[in-house]
């Protein structure tokens, strides 16, 4: 049963809305609603009393008005991939930006501007017409606004940097309705808090950003069978601290599928999946693979050059929409041989074949951008820990989660304090001051100023002063 209150305050916001708005205003039970309230994360199942779907961004401001001054609780959503659920809720507003997914290049400048509903997806075909990149994320079905906004991170960050550290300006509605601007020249440390503090300030309706020339590059996959994934982490650890910037090595410790491509005795056993990407010369890409390949099995090895648009649509079916996830993740300085052996053990224990621990690492570009110059973490622990749980019936809830936080639980002790928000789940909220611990003062400060009453709270949520000194 619905509270009376809730859908009466939905339904003042419908009204105030409704003579203005171009996009959509869907209720529950019209035609479109039931299309439009679900998110990616299926274990997140919301009824919101409106969603306001915004045509343009005269559209974005008066629903932010409307839901401002109804007090209503209310949600911003790109690609509604937030792992934690933020882009739904019950009873309240969706502020939904997916009519808004134009993108602008200029091939000359090497620069783009896109809208604030883009998909990655929509992003690279666009850049790539003109032989250019932006940097952001390994599923094109992903949200670039909530990515981006959070720091993002992908293929080409160590070549390339954070999406965040390549945004040159946003465009946002902020709380009272206003459009602000946030580049080096207006509104400086706006621009640094959007850089990796999420949706905390405002709805983002535009990103400029800086495009970097590339069509292609060297992908190399191998699958290292259980035996030897001790030391092969324990390769990964040593090269890659000297590693060039055009090298990319992500390790999934998984269950190998059980499928042809895969060589029968792998099948459903413990493997730690290598994925190596290479963007400079492909001449020279080999030897960088050697420590990664030479633990693979040899059936499974396998070396390509694939365009660009492939690699960034290659993992869409690993993660499909409606599915459960779980996810938790943390930063360690080093990966010392006691955390190496938890996480061999733990692979043996996984309880699907999606779920999967994923390392990935980070230096590079974006390694070299200081700690203070962005609000997204520090960027000096260079290796990333990401635990997905990832199932299909409400049954398995509790088996998954219990394994995501049993193994964080035990390599917690050896991770330094931090964590990437986009990667938290929907529980974690007590963690988002260690997020952005020596930069919370001024999170909070820009915050303050920008949404003192806290309008924009769905997300890793930074408490304005006033709301904070409360309680
Ligand atoms: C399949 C999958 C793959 C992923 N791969 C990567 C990856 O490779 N690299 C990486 O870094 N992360 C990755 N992520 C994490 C991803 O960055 C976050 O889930 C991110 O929130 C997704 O953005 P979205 O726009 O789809 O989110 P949404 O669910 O639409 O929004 C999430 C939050 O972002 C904020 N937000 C969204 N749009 C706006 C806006 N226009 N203005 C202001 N705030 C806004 C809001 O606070 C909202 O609650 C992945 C997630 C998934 C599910």
């Amino acid at each position: 049963m619905r509270d009376p209150k809730i859908v009466e305050v939905s339904q003042e916001v419908y009204s105030s809305l409704h003579p203005r708005f171009k996009g959509d205003l869907l209720r529950p039970g019209e035609s479109g609603y039931e299309n439009a309230r679900g998110i990616w994360n299926g274990m997140v199942a919301r009824t919101p009393g409106l969603i306001a779907r915004c045509a343009d961004v005269a559209d974005v401001r008066s629903a932010v008005r409307a839901g401002s001054e109804a007090g209503i609780l209310t949600a911003i959503r790109c690609g509604g991939h937030s792992l934690a659920g933020f882009s739904t809720c019950d009873g309240g507003l969706v502020i939904d930006l997916s009519r808004m997914r134009q993108v602008t290049v200029d091939p000359e400048r090497r620069r783009a501007r896109f809208a604030g509903g883009c998909l990655l997806g929509s992003i690279d075909t666009a850049t790539q017409k003109a032989g250019l990149v932006f940097p952001s994320g390994v599923v094109s079905h992903t949200g670039a606004s909530g990515l981006v906004l959070g720091g993002g991170t992908g293929w080409l960050t160590r070549r390339f940097g954070l999406s965040c550290d390549n945004v040159e300006g946003f465009t946002l509605v902020t709380a009272d309705g206003s459009v602000v601007r946030a580049n080096l020249e207006e509104n400086p440390d706006l621009l640094w808090a959007l850089r990796g503090g999420g949706g905390n300030f405002g709805v983002v309706t535009e990103f400029e950003v800086k495009l970097h020339p590339l069509t292609s590059v060297v992908l190399a996959e191998g699958l290292c069978p259980e035996g030897d994934i001790r030391r092969l982490l324990e390769n990964w650890r040593d090269f890659m601290a000297d590693a060039p910037f055009d090298l990319k090595w992500n390790v999934d410790l998984r269950l190998a599928p059980d499928t042809e491509r895969v060589p029968a005795e792998l099948r459903g056993r413990p493997v730690a999946a290598n994925w190596l990407l290479w963007t400079g010369d492909p001449d020279v890409a080999q030897p960088y693979f050697k420590p990664a390949l030479s633990l693979c099995s040899s059936d499974s090895v396998s070396s390509k050059v694939v365009p660009f648009l492939d690699l960034q649509t290659m993992a869409d079916s690993t993660f499909p929409h409606g599915r459960r996830y779980y996810t938790k993740s943390g930063y360690f300085p080093n990966l010392d041989d006691s955390t190496i052996d938890r996480m061999v053990e733990a692979v043996a224990t996984i309880p699907s074949a999606e779920t999967q621990i994923e390392l990935a690492y980070l230096g590079g570009a974006a390694g070299q951008v200081a700690a203070d110059e962005t609000a997204f973490g520090d960027r000096s622990a260079p290796f990333i820990l990401n635990l997905i749980g990832n199932w299909s019936e409400a049954s398995a809830d509790t088996a998954h989660i219990s394994w995501v936080r049993g193994l964080f639980n035990q390599l917690r002790p050896a991770m330094k304090p931090g964590v990437y928000v986009n990667f938290m789940s929907g529980d974690e909220q007590d963690r988002v001051r260690e997020a952005y611990h020596e930069r919370w003062d001024r999170m909070v400060a820009v915050k303050s100023h920008y949404d003192p009453k806290n309008f924009f709270r769905l997300n890793q949520n930074v408490l304005p002063r006033k709301i904070d000194a409360k309680g």
